[in-house]
């Protein structure tokens, strides 16, 4: 194979940067194809065959990072197995409340898996996320519990935990779809994110059929899989 197409083969396979950054990851392997094919380092054939696989390795990366619970824009509480507090984590950069001073960062690694990474450059392998567990390497296990979240124009919103308040802004988010406020229904639609329910996936809130749901029992919506609620106590 030729060096150059050789090197481009090695950047698709670099996970760690398609996880971190999907949309930048692959414009750069397409730009490298579109490159070749200027050159004549490749045919047309074979660009088809590179763009194909650049789409792949996006698809991969959306699909991955949706079903991460954990989130690099929220602030959780690190709970112990007796789920007293520990630690925080903001903006991925979680400290155990016992030595603030050695921050772990959490981000993905070579595998493209999330990692929890200290040390003086946060180059040490200290533990892995596995949806919203820390396990580290010594086998002790911590609970992230999302209270808020940094949204869109950084403003910090909290984590919504009372179902009533959830039904309602659903009802809103359908008002504002029905006045064609598309703009302020996605806006309410990131804040819903920020909760420990989500839209029943077997009704999709539709009226017509949640009534009948057994799923969400008429509700609309369920509970986030995997997401511990804050408790009173922290
Ligand atoms: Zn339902």
């Amino acid at each position: 194979m030729k060096a150059e197409l050789a090197e481009w083969h090695a950047l698709l396979n670099k996970r760690r940067e398609l996880m971190i950054s999907p949309d930048y990851h692959c414009r750069t392997l397409s730009e490298g194809a579109r490159g070749m094919l200027a050159r004549g380092v490749i045919d047309a054939g074979e660009w088809f065959e590179l763009a194909e696989l650049v789409t792949a390795a996006y698809s991969f990366a959306v699909e991955e990072r949706a079903s991460e619970l954990f989130h690099p824009a929220s602030q959780y509480l690190v709970q112990d197995q007796g789920l007293a507090r520990v630690g925080s984590c903001t903006r991925s950069v979680l400290a155990f409340d016992a030595d603030r001073r050695s921050p772990l960062s959490i981000t993905h690694g070579e595998d493209g898996k999330l990692h929890a990474y200290g040390g003086p450059a946060f180059s040490w392998l200290s533990g892995t996320i596995e949806g919203l567990t820390l396990v580290m390497e010594n086998g002790r296990r911590f609970e992230l519990v999302e209270v808020g979240r940094y949204i869109e124009g950084g403003v910090f919103v909290q984590t919504i935990t009372d179902p009533e308040s959830f039904r309602l802004l659903l009802d809103v988010i359908e008002h504002a779809q029905e006045d064609g406020a598309a703009v302020r229904a996605k806006h309410l639609q990131a804040r819903a994110e920020v909760s420990v329910f989500c839209l029943c996936p077997a009704c999709r809130d539709h009226f017509a059929k949640r009534e009948e749901c057994s799923r969400c029992e008429g509700r609309g919506f369920v509970d986030r899989v995997g997401q511990t609620r804050p408790s009173a106590a922290s």
